[in-house]
């Protein structure tokens, strides 16, 4: 059997359940954006490790070294974001081809070691091998939070508002810039900026974490058509989401326009925009939302809502039902 056939989750599904009577609750293993190991009365430590591979994740040539270290420990601390933690270490392992060269591994580091300062995360431990032929990051990182606070997938109730904290779509849009050769313009800068160093909503999870009407969270790495359903799955509820409420930005309404592009195909489907996708008690929303505007002086943006049902998405466009624009990205497809 090929593995496209199952996918990626698929293939997780397999063994998965077979290792869960070895972790003893509240410990919580695979299946969120990080497994939980409690620490003491005052704190759970949250941990997570997401991998890259030249050709899969990155193009050599189209990443500058700096961003691609940045960006490697970025997706990490995004999953820490994810659960409402704090990230407090990392651990970075490395193969290595002969054709890189000492001085592009130093731009790489020093991209890692510059977010790393930002939010103070030190670079633990790792492991250094040769590769055949492409280049391979795997990243783990290590992060902290209150007893009991992490934010769950399982955790979404209906009549949840569910909210984004950023744009969607600007990194497929840069993707698709960079795969398809696009001419450089200001625009085309912005969306491959967006591609290749993204941001992790890491101050905005830790708060959002702490606000008691945030029930479910998870960062958007393939768009939300796909991480949405993850939420759904876990939490045994259906959504709506409104296309229209989807926060594009003004760079990808206007070359959308010019260029002919599904700004909602893009947005939901698309991926690595790394914003947080967060579920909030609908009564409680308003005020959530206006003390985030207030503390990050941007919105967080209401797409729909949590309802009770089987685990799928309706989506809506002004009110009136319209289809599934895509599916999220699979690896294995
Ligand atoms: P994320 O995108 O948030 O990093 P993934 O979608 O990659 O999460 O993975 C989903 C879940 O499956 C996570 O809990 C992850 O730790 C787990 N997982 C993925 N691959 C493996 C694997 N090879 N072995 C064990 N757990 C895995
Ligand atoms: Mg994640």
């Amino acid at each position: 059997m090929k593995l496209s056939e199952i996918g990626e989750f698929g293939f997780i599904e397999r063994f998965a359940h077979r290792f869960e009577d070895l972790i003893t609750p509240p410990a919580m293993g695979i299946g969120d954006d990080c497994a939980i190991f409690p620490a003491n009365e005052l704190y759970d430590y949250v941990f997570t490790t997401d991998m890259l591979v030249e050709d899969i994740h990155f193009i050599r040539s189209k990443i500058s070294p700096f961003n691609l270290g940045h960006k490697a420990l970025t997706v990490n601390i995004s999953d820490i974001a994810a659960m409402g933690a704090k990230p407090v270490g990392s651990f970075l392992s490395i193969a290595i081809p002969a054709n890189v060269e000492v001085e592009y591994l130093d731009e790489l580091m020093e991209g890692y070691h510059q977010l790393s300062q930002r939010f103070h995360i030190p670079l633990m431990g790792g492991d250094t091998t040769r590769s055949p032929e492409k280049l391979i990051i795997n990243i783990s990182v290590i992060g902290r939070i209150g007893k009991n606070q992490s934010r769950l997938r399982s955790m979404a109730c209906a009549g949840d508002i569910i909210a984004v904290t950023g744009f969607l779509g600007d990194s497929a849009t840069g993707l698709k810039v960079l795969l398809e050769n696009h001419k450089t313009s200001w625009l085309t800068d912005y969306f491959v900026q967006c591609h290749n160093r993204p941001n992790a909503a890491v101050e905005e999870g830790i708060w959002l974490g702490e606000q008691n009407g945030v029930h479910a969270m998870m960062d958007i790495s393939d768009g939300i058509a796909s991480d949405l359903k993850h939420i759904l799955k876990a939490s045994g509820k259906a959504a709506i989401i409104e296309t229209d409420k989807l926060p594009i930005s003004g760079q990808l309404i206007e070359y959308a326009e010019a260029k002919r592009l599904n700004i909602i195909q893009l947005a939901t489907s698309g991926g690595e925009d790394y914003q947080l996708l967060v579920t909030i008690k609908d009564s409680e929303f308003d005020s959530i939302a206006n003390a985030f505007k207030k503390r990050f002086n941007k919105p967080l943006y209401p797409i729909g809502q949590i309802e009770e049902g089987k685990p799928q998405i309706s989506y809506f466009n002004n009110g009136e039902p319209t289809s599934e624009p895509g599916s999220g990205f699979n690896h294995f497809v």
